[in-house]
């Protein structure tokens, strides 16, 4: 038997998961342990692991860390609390594009905005998959949701370019087809200190692929495989070949500033160190 030294931070207890068969949930959700378990100081002690609701944030409850499992959209500002009260642990928040996005939007900017030592991994499905397929603040235009059974006319997010607006000090994207890249790329976001933000494409064919007739899960990857460009090589394209499905991958910004956990110990020791 192969022997899967990840399988230890899985709670086997609680799989199967109950994601629809191709779904690319799953990789992502491996590629996060992956990427844990590089890096020799985080262990299941002192990583936390915080979502939302929906087919993305089922994953918490699969992970053998300590786990929030919170509510729709609330995912950051239970990190957020979390990180304030124990600095020393990490926390990782799951969350998908409409968690995020939508009724976590407000959160997500303002984590941002704060740079709350977190890395937030957006799992995105392009809809809103357990709740019924509506389309998310994500969804591409023209797609199809059953809230837009014409194709959507809402100009989608570029949640990227939103994290960084916001001051997010480590932003990336990557896809559950490119798993090497995913793993680096959430590795290196493990290790930022501050707001780390990665999206991750991931397939749906049950809530999005199906509805907007993309194939099965394999063809969904593989027009993962042949639309995204690499960062280089997108800066070095020309305006009128980013069209289409054409979109870039890699690390798109990353800075140094202080996080806010440093930040409010500033607050605690001017106070007198929370002493009375
Ligand atoms: Fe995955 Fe979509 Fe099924 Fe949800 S509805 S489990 S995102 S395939
Ligand atoms: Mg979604």
């Amino acid at each position: 038997m192969i022997e899967r030294s990840y399988e230890k931070f899985f709670r086997q207890n609680r799989l199967p998961h109950l994601w629809c068969p191709g779904c690319g949930n799953g990789i992502v959700m491996k590629a996060i342990v992956q990427a844990i378990e590089k890096n020799p100081t985080f262990t299941q002690d002192n990583t936390v692991i915080v979502s939302g609701i929906g087919c993305s944030s089922r994953a918490s409850g699969y992970m053998d860390f300590d786990t929030l499992h919170t509510a729709h959209g609330r995912a950051i500002p239970f990190a957020t609390g979390v990180k304030l009260a124990r600095p020393e642990l990490n926390v990782i928040v799951i969350t998908g594009d409409g968690d995020c996005t939508a009724i976590g939007g407000n959160h997500f900017i303002h984590g941002c905005r704060r740079n709350v030592d977190l890395t937030v991994i957006l799992f995105n499905n392009n809809i809103y998959g357990m709740t019924g397929g509506q389309a998310s603040p994500m969804t591409p235009l023209g797609k199809k949701a059953t809230t837009a059974p014409y194709g959507s006319v809402d100009r989608p997010f570029d949640a990227c370019k939103l994290a960084e607006a916001a001051g997010a000090t480590y932003v990336a994207r990557s896809t559950a087809f490119h798993v090497q890249h995913l793993v680096k790329t959430i590795e290196d976001g493990l290790n930022n200190k501050g707001f780390s933000f990665i999206e991750a494409l991931v397939q749906c064919p049950t809530a999005y692929g199906r509805r907007n007739k993309m194939g099965d899960p394999a063809k969904m990857m593989a027009w993962m495989r042949d639309n995204a460009v690499m960062k280089n090589s997108w800066d070095k394209l020309p305006d009128e070949k980013k069209t289409g499905d054409k979109f870039p991958i890699g690390l798109f910004y990353k800075a140094e500033s202080v996080d806010y956990d440093t930040a409010y110990q500033k607050v605690i020791d001017a106070a007198g160190g929370g002493k009375q």
